[in-house]
């Protein structure tokens, strides 16, 4: 942005920085001992979001479970029902455990990653009055190893506060007009999965995201650069690049609440997403993602005049106006089409 002239417009700088969400994460205390052995917390195995802050410590044997000790629970035993969310689930099996005198549970043999249980503190669910943990495969083998002399289980459950920040980046195009024209797309992708937003089963990777949405950024960027030496100066321009889109548009949504400009100076707004690849079918949507109109016929291409009509259509829209921007090798001549459209646009 800076490189094509854009004027600064986050509240640091280009930057717009918001909270995604605050949960929480192991403390410096939180560990488990068996017999010996010392496993740490967050790659063997991790506190549940509902374990009391607390430690436990017996000598326990396979299949007893007794007052006043740690059981321990094999989660292939539980009969998870698979239509429904699997944390309330534990929660209801601890609890009962807790009810029978339990000092605490360790839940083993269970089919999620590490990652995926992890993740579960960021839910902020009734705490219970024994610790709780889930252990990973290498301890469940252990566990099950029905050791007839018992294992000395050592474990203490602690938490700290975990933020998790986003950062919009924002730039400006001031022509000196009464209105202003913002211009969209998410920056974000998956990262690996770890946020369960993935259709990949396969190993942990690097989800690049090259459609959705480096078209959209990429697109953002070339009509900044094409606004900003614009021969027409109808309106003023905010790009805005977003984050957290795929955790559920928190970008979007805080860029909407704290707008570096008055919401009635807003002439309407367009979205890019998914602008890039040849041979699909491309789609206009307007509102809040209501499907307007099958663009085409012929995959991938929208004729410019029909474009710059959709176009027309959403320039007296509010904010709400969202557009999918054609793909296919003539990106940069819409692209160029859109510039010249956007700054003649009243
Ligand atoms: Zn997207």
């Amino acid at each position: 942005m800076q490189k094509a002239g854009l004027a600064p417009k986050g509240d640091n700088g280009y930057l717009q920085t918001f909270t995604v969400r605050e949960g929480k994460e192991p403390g410096e205390a939180t560990r488990l001992s068996i017999n010996n052995d010392k496993f740490t917390p967050g790659e063997q195995f991790v506190p549940l979001p509902f374990s009391a802050e607390k430690a436990a410590k017996g000598e326990v044997l396979p299949d007893v479970k007794e007052p006043d000790n740690i059981w321990l629970i094999d989660v292939q035993d539980m009969e998870l029902n698979p239509h429904a969310p699997p944390l309330p689930q534990y929660q209801r099996k601890a609890a009962e455990a807790a009810k029978e005198g339990a000092s605490g549970v360790i839940f083993f043999n269970g089919k999620e990653d590490i990652q995926s249980i992890a993740n579960w503190l960021d839910e902020n669910p009734k705490q219970l009055a024994i610790p709780a943990i889930w252990v990973n495969g290498a301890i469940s083998k252990k566990l099950k190893s029905d050791d007839a002399n018992g294992f000395q289980i050592n474990l203490e459950v602690a938490f700290k506060a975990a933020k998790r920040t986003g950062t919009n980046v924002i730039g400006y195009i001031d022509n000196g007009a009464p209105k202003t024209i913002i211009l969209g797309a998410h920056y974000d992708h998956l990262g690996y999965g770890e946020d369960h937003n993935s259709l990949s089963t396969g190993e942990k990777a690097i989800h690049n995201g090259a459609d959705d949405n480096a078209s959209g950024t990429a697109a953002l960027l070339e009509l900044g650069r094409q606004l900003k030496s614009a021969r027409f100066r109808n309106n003023n321009f905010i790009l805005v690049a977003f984050s957290g889109e795929e955790l559920g548009l928190f970008g979007s949504k805080y860029f909407t609440a704290h707008a570096p400009i008055s919401m009635a100076q807003v002439n309407f707004m367009i979205n890019m997403d998914m602008v890039g690849p040849p041979g699909r079918r491309q789609r206009i949507t307007g509102g809040r993602h209501r499907h307007l109109t099958a663009m085409d016929r012929h995959p991938g291409r929208i004729s410019p005049g029909r474009a710059e009509a959709q176009l027309r259509l959403f320039g007296c829209r509010p904010l709400r106006s969202y557009l999918l921007l054609p793909g296919t090798d003539t990106g940069t001549v819409f692209l160029h089409r859109y510039a010249q459209r956007l700054s003649q646009t009243q």
